[in-house]
């Protein structure tokens, strides 16, 4: 497919860096970066990463990843004589270190309750989960479009009552079907293309079972507390706050039944206390609300409500599954457990598959149903079944349909 102008101007190239490079001294070879680009072309594909063989490059750059929104992901790319403007090359390092956790504490407890881990943007734990992630849809070009419009819609300070911006997402749908994931992956790249604007970005994770399962009718104290330290990171405009409180409903359950023993007006009053809290970090043009749920009928209006984008994610089909799949055979033929010389064709080729590429997708539809989290955990259990260094792709295949046909018995 050949790239017209305005796909160029969405085309955005990250340069993650190898660590200890100094972004500085790269800033410089951009215009180098984008050549070495073009010459990659024969494997360029969206939103896939590569690796680049340039004297001047190789002891700097780690890999090289070219994202343009407006082509599916994993569509493969013709650059031709496109150039990707400067201000779209954006030069990163990852941080390697792992999330720092805070607590809270009230007085009348004991002890303190871990309320959410941080991360600083970007990290490494984050990088490559956007690139694994793989949906049928085009969820995760329109989720980037839309959270990068609304940070620049925030930025130039529209009027919410008017334009209505509430900086907050919703996904939802049956569980371990990437939606924590893709809220995780999406802050990364949000980060990566707005260093320019903000000096520092953080991602909180709210960590909402331990608020509400212990201490119940204290949370509603515990919660504001915890949100008095979001409040402190974003009260600095320098700083892109990321907030993922997952499973939400787990907040509301105590609006419903569910929640045995407990005084309802207690339960009601938490809530209410998220909900307030919820709003006022909002405020802040520099946050971005994100949320998942694994129930949808049940959620309470007043978060649904307030979400900007209110997004159902599904279990994979046949074709994302045989994606999924693909790149699980390509890591263990990375490593020399499946014979590497074996090769498979990308999905976008499915009416010319080969044998070999035909028989994955096969087996792709027997794991119609499953969630992406059991998908990504056949391959391990199937190479854990042949005690043998090296296996042949039929080997391989042959071990895999015993796997999906333990997993799917034990699914129903
Ligand atoms: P959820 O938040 O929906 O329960 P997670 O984001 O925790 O799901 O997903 C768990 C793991 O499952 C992910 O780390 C990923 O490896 C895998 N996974 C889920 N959905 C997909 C998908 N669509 N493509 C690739 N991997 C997926």
């Amino acid at each position: 497919v050949k790239i017209t102008a305005d796909v160029q101007s969405t085309m955005h190239l990250e340069v993650r860096l190898k660590k200890g490079a100094s972004k500085h001294e790269i800033e410089k070879c951009k215009a180098l970066i984008s050549e070495c680009a073009k010459q990659s072309d024969a494997d360029l594909y969206n939103w896939r990463s590569f690796v680049v063989e340039h004297p001047e490059l190789t002891a700097v750059v780690d890999q090289i990843l070219i994202g343009c929104q407006n082509t599916p992901d994993g569509q493969k790319l013709l650059l031709g004589d496109i150039s990707i403007p400067e201000n779209n090359v954006h030069v990163y390092n990852v941080r390697d270190g792992d999330a720092f956790a805070t607590s809270v504490a009230t007085e009348d407890t004991e002890s303190a309750t871990v309320a959410s881990h941080h991360w600083e943007l970007p990290c490494k734990a984050f990088d490559d989960l956007w690139e694994n992630l793989i949906f049928d849809d085009n969820i995760k070009n329109e989720l980037l479009s839309f959270v990068y419009a609304l940070l620049k819609l925030s930025d130039r300070g529209a009027n919410s009552n008017i334009l209505s911006v509430n900086r907050m997402v919703l996904l939802h749908g049956p569980p371990g079907t990437g939606k924590t994931s893709l809220c995780k992956a999406l802050a990364q790249r949000l980060a990566i293309r707005l260093s320019n604007r903000y000096k520092r970005s953080i991602f909180i994770e709210v960590n909402s079972h331990s608020l509400f399962s212990k201490w119940f009718a204290e949370s509603g104290k515990l919660i504001l507390k915890l949100f008095e330290q979001i409040e402190e990171c974003a009260n600095d405009p320098h700083q892109l706050v990321f907030v993922l409180i997952d499973e939400v409903e787990s907040l509301t359950l105590g609006r419903t039944s569910s929640f045995k023993g407990n005084d309802p007006s207690d339960a009601l009053r938490s809530v209410n206390a998220v909900l307030t809290q919820m709003d006022k970090i909002r405020r802040f043009r520099n946050v971005l609300l994100l949320t998942t749920s694994n129930i949808t009928d049940a959620l309470d209006e007043a978060f649904v409500d307030r979400a900007d984008v209110n997004r159902f994610v599904g279990h994979p089909s046949a074709y994302a599954i045989y994606s999924i799949l693909c790149s699980a055979i390509k890591e263990l033929q990375r490593v020399g457990l499946v014979d590497p010389s074996a090769k498979l064709d990308p999905v976008s080729s499915w009416q010319h598959f080969t044998d070999d590429s035909a028989h994955l997708l096969r087996l792709s539809t027997r794991c119609i149903g499953l969630s992406g989290r059991a998908i990504r955990k056949l391959p391990v259990l199937a190479y854990s079944k042949l005690s043998k260094d090296q296996l042949t792709l039929p080997e391989f295949f042959a071990v895999l349909d015993k796997a999906i046909d333990e997993k799917t018995k034990t699914n129903e």
